[in-house]
């Protein structure tokens, strides 16, 4: 009976699926590092696993941690695990993986082509476990000057366009079925009074996103007007013509922005660290689980 049992511990471990993974992305100083000390803070689990990329010389982190009991899962939203009346322990804390990335501006092309690569795997047996991506936006900073709205943008408006290659060449990103790709944007830092309210980070992000795109556009008309111009590989995000919204996107290419906001900073209580500034993106993650 060994090997019979031998197989099927290997074949159960085989079969159980990966754990949805969200990747944070953002540039560094937005709290990136704050949220995940926080959220493994309060984590009933927490595992760490440096994950090596096999394409660059970066490393980047994922962490296995649970959401709060209390926090519903969209999967689970029609069972009792989530009738808010029972205690926290007869309820089901669920596992999730978040991957922290190194924020720093001249790593950001090989965690682009990271993502690149995981997403676009053909075979099933690749298949990514990445289930959503949570950009960190430090809303303080924003009203400080253009530039950093510009950084933010920028770097936001590449992953999008990864994506959107990865639609058009390969087709829908999301896994589940009827649903849309899911982005959350993390507008950081609301504990701070000079921090921008989610609404107007979202409105800022459209507006600057829209500028970089007829920047672009521009660019590969004055380009292609060059007879020497090779046209292969460059691409614009969404359709022309249309301001860009993150409305829009969704209808073009089936990914949903969300800008919610928050603070990943801890509060001290006497009875420990409070993890209320977090707590609209955990609602967040669960609603993509
Ligand atoms: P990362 O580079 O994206 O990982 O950013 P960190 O998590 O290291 O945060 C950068 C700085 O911002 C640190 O000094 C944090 O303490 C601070 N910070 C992070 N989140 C918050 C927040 O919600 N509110 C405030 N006031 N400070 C924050």
């Amino acid at each position: 009976t060994l090997p019979i049992l031998l197989h099927w511990i290997i074949y159960r471990k085989a079969a159980s699926p990966p754990l949805s993974t969200f990747v944070l992305l953002g540039p560094s100083g937005a709290g990136k590092t704050a949220f995940l000390s926080l959220v493994e803070s309060s984590s009933l689990y927490k595992a760490k696993t440096p994950s090596h990329s096999t394409h660059t010389s970066q490393t980047s982190t994922s962490t296995t941690v649970t959401l709060p009991p209390s926090v519903p899962i969209f999967s689970n939203r029609y069972r009792s695990v989530n009738d808010p009346s029972l205690p926290d322990a007869k309820r089901n804390a669920v596992k999730y993986v978040l991957r922290d990335t190194p924020g720093h501006g001249k790593l950001r092309s090989a965690q682009l082509t990271q993502l690149q690569t995981e997403l676009s795997s053909k075979s099933k047996k690749e298949a990514s476990s990445i289930c959503g991506i949570i950009f960190f936006v430090d809303a303080a900073s924003l009203v400080e000057g253009a530039e950093n709205l510009r950084d933010y943008a920028g770097y936001l408006y590449d992953i999008l366009l990864v994506l959107q290659k990865i639609v058009l060449s390969k087709g829908k990103l999301s896994k589940k079925a009827g649903t849309n790709f899911p982005i959350l944007v993390a507008a950081n830092k609301q504990d701070l009074f000079t921090a921008l309210p989610p609404g107007s980070v979202k409105q800022k992000l459209e507006s600057e996103i829209d500028r970089i795109r007829q920047t672009r556009q521009k660019g590969l008309l004055d380009a292609s007007a060059n007879p020497e111009h090779d046209e292969d590989g460059e691409e614009v995000l969404g359709g022309d013509g249309d301001k860009f919204t993150f409305h829009g996107l969704e209808d073009d290419i089936g990914v949903k922005v969300d800008v919610v906001g928050g603070f990943a900073k801890a509060e001290n209580e006497k009875d420990g660290v409070s993890a209320t500034g977090i707590r609209k993106w955990e609602e967040w993650i669960g609603s993509c689980l």
